[in-house]
This record gives C-alpha cells, structure tokens and sequence, in this order.
C-alpha cells in the first residue's frame, strides 16, 4: 500500500471495509446475530472488563456497524464514533455521556423541530436544562453559559431556513469557557463541512437523511472528535471519575481522545439500548458509498431550484445560503463551499391557504415529513410539522402561514421545476 492519503470519495467507499476473512464477501456482510462466541472464559472477563475489543452483544457492538462507525469517523476527520437507532438517540447519547441533574446545554434557537422537542420537553425529566442563544448573534451564547453549562449545541447548516451558523467563532468560545461544542451536522453531512476542522468537539449525525440517502433506513452516529480534555476538572464525571462497574476503571485515562466515543458505548448505549439493527447499518453504509456523488447533485439541483422560485411572481422570498444576496451566502462560502445544501423554504403568495394548495398540486414532490430522501420532498409546516404552534410561535420558528419547505432531489432538474411550476400555477 502507498503512503497516500486517500480522498473523500475513496474513503467513502472504502474506509473501515475489507473482504470477509472468512469468506472473502467484497461488500460488507450483514451480521444479523445478537451475541457473538466466546473464545473461553478469559475471552469473555476480558471483553466485559474492557481489557479487550470484541464483539459480545449487538446491543453494545456488531461488526456490520463498527465498518459504518470507522467510516463516518475517517470523513469527518475524527478518532472514533459510534453508531445507534437515530439522530435522535445519537443526541440523547451524547448529552448522557457529559450531563447530570442540574446542569444545561446552551443550544442555538434555529434547529430541527424534533431536537427543539427534545431539548425543551423530554430532557427536563432528566434535570437537564436547556438555554436558548441565536446563532446569528455570538453574543447571546456568551450570555446564556453559567457555571452548569456542559455543552453548547448548533446545527453547521440549521434546518428548515438554510441558516448557516459561524461554528470557528463559536467553537472559540467554548474552547475559552471549556465547554464541549457539539455540532449536528445531518444537513450538510462531511462532504459539504467538517465541524472538527472548525474546532468541534463532538459532531452527530441523524444518517436517516443525506448519510443514508434513500429514505428507508432509520440511524444516527456520534463522531468523537478527540480534542476535549475530560479531566482537566472534574465537571465530567462519567469521563474523569473511576467507573464501578468496570473496576474502578478511569474512562479518559483509559482510552485517551476516543474516551468520549466509548463513554456513549459501553454506558450510554449499554444501559440506554438504542441499538441500530446491523441490516440498517448495511443500508446507510450502501448509501454513504455514493455520499460525494448525491450531495453535489442535490446541492447543484437545489441552487437552480432556488434561483427560479425566486424569479417566480408566485413566490415572494427564497430563504437559501446558496443564493448570492442571501443573508448567510458569505457564511456558506466559508463553511461549505461546494454547496448549501438541498433543503430551503421560500414564502407563497397568498399565505396559509396558497402554500396548502402547493403541496396538494405537486405530483414529482412527495409530500411527507422528511428530508435527504433521493425523491424531492415538499412540506408545509404551518399546517402539519408546526400546526399546534400560535401564529406568532409559527413565525419565530420560520414556520409562518406561507412558508412551504423543500428538500430537492436526485431527479431531472427540469421535471422539478415543471412540477413546482405546474403546482403554483395551478393555484
Ligand atoms: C432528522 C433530524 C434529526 C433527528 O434524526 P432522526 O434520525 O429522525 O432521529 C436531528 N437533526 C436533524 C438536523 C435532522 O434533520
């Protein structure tokens, strides 16, 4: 082997894979199994210890996965990862492995509608607070930190608004309150942006979108970035203090800059159990083989969308980093240069009753709930995702009465605008 360093598309394909020992299967096995033989019993206190790696059980490992969790780790440029059920478990991990009662996550205000839930409502039963800061304002994250912040949470490029948000700035200022800075990077997956390379501690991935790309496999991962030092205090306990389950073992001394990576195996995902089925670690790992080619696809699809809806005399605003006068356009020129991303929101003439119409007309679109399928997909929050809302909680959360978001697919880019077009005219 040379000593060159592959490229993105390379590892990609092959980052994490070999040919089945046993077999020589060129493309990764499904190891559809839940537990896993031990060689005797020194085998098996060793692997329980901690003193070895193996497999024992699929709920804490399996060999389908630990190729998917090698390969995102090497394309996000981390030290280890670890793959589970979601996007939302991977989150709920990664704040288990830093948080205790008591203590808060500053998170940015503009963020995936599921994770604003969690964050708000579900984690409060943990004693987990949560403090809100805009990503366009630095100074607003500064403000909300207290002595109980554990982590700071943003999304690279911000869902469903295209808000790209200033991680270097951010990450400085984490690094100066020694905070873990954890960033969800689903929607512009590591091939538009690499959060560590802008100084992220952590990033998660929800692989059910762009990762996997299909649209029929559910997953998510956490990538340790391995840069944070757990144990210049002790306001990480899980990480810094001996664990008495496995003998007094010290998580961060033991395994060094992937000590966060295991800490959300062998405690999190351990006792938690969200495991992802290794058949749908075979499916996003099918889907990531061609991560390079879809997302420039998506992104040059979504930017010749975007600039004919904003020509349109039905359509009264485009909200995408891609476009030139947009608000975040310099940002993304930063970030994520190759691309915005394939999901926007433009506002329709004629408000609520015009953007229901829309998604009713559409016949290429589908209109579901999701993003980062192949197919292009259409929504309409105001009255599905975001309907329980006032108006003026709708506007804030940039789901006012005429805002329609779109998450642009593989398909012709001229069969997508025919539709949108036949779709508005309709109206
Ligand atoms: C979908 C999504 C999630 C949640 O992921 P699931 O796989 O649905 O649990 C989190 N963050 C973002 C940005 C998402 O788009």
């Amino acid at each position: 082997m040379s000593e060159r360093v592959p490229g993105f598309s390379t590892l990609a394909i092959h980052a994490g894979a070999q040919p089945d020992p046993s077999t020589g299967a060129r493309a990764t096995p499904i190891y559809q199994t839940t537990s896993f033989v031990f060689d005797d019993v020194d085998h098996a206190a060793s692997l329980f210890g901690l003193q070895a790696f193996g497999n024992i059980y699929t709920r804490i490992g399996n060999p389908t996965t630990a190729v998917l969790e090698e390969r995102v780790a090497a394309l996000e440029g981390g030290t280890a990862a670890l793959a589970v059920a979601s996007g939302h478990s991977a989150q709920l991990l990664a704040f288990h492995a830093v948080m205790q009662p008591g203590d808060n996550i500053v998170a940015a205000n503009k963020l995936y509608g599921g994770s604003i839930n969690q964050l708000n409502h579900s984690f409060k039963n943990f004693g987990w607070e949560v403090k809100w800061a805009d990503p366009d304002d630095l100074n607003s994250f500064e403000a909300a930190i207290d002595e109980n912040t554990k982590a700071i949470f943003i999304e690279s490029l911000a869902n469903p608004g295209g808000i790209v948000t200033d991680m270097s700035s951010i990450s400085a200022l984490a690094k100066a309150k020694r905070i873990p800075l954890i960033v969800d990077n689903t929607m512009a997956t590591p091939y538009l942006c690499r959060p560590i390379e802008h100084g992220a501690d952590i990033v998660v991935h929800s692989l059910t979108k762009f990762i996997g790309g299909h649209g029929n496999s559910m997953g998510g991962i956490i990538v340790d970035g391995g840069s944070f030092d757990w144990s210049a205090d002790d306001r990480f306990p899980m990480l810094s203090q001996p664990r008495p389950e496995y003998q007094g073992i010290v998580l961060h001394e033991t395994f060094g800059n992937f000590a966060f990576a295991i800490a959300c195996r062998v405690l999190g995902l351990r006792d938690l159990g969200p495991a992802i089925s290794p058949f749908n670690a075979f499916m996003i790992l099918t889907g990531l083989e061609t991560l390079p080619l879809r997302m420039q696809r998506h992104c040059d699809n979504a930017k010749k969308v975007a600039l004919h809806l904003a020509g349109h005399d039905k359509v009264s605003w485009v909200s995408y980093a891609g476009l030139p006068d947009d608000k975040h356009h310099s940002l993304q020129q930063k970030y994520m240069p190759k691309g915005a991303g394939a999901v926007f929101t433009f506002g329709v003439q004629g408000g609520y009753d015009a953007g229901v119409r829309l998604v009713s007309n559409t016949d290429l679109f589908s209109h579901l709930a999701n993003i980062g399928d192949t197919r292009s997909l259409i929504i309409h929050p105001a009255s599905t995702t975001h309907r329980q809302l006032s108006d003026d909680q709708k506007t804030v959360a940039g789901a006012g009465p005429d805002v329609v978001r779109v998450s642009i697919g593989l398909e012709d880019v001229e069969d997508i605008i025919a539709d949108l077009d036949q779709a508005l005219a309709n109206d």
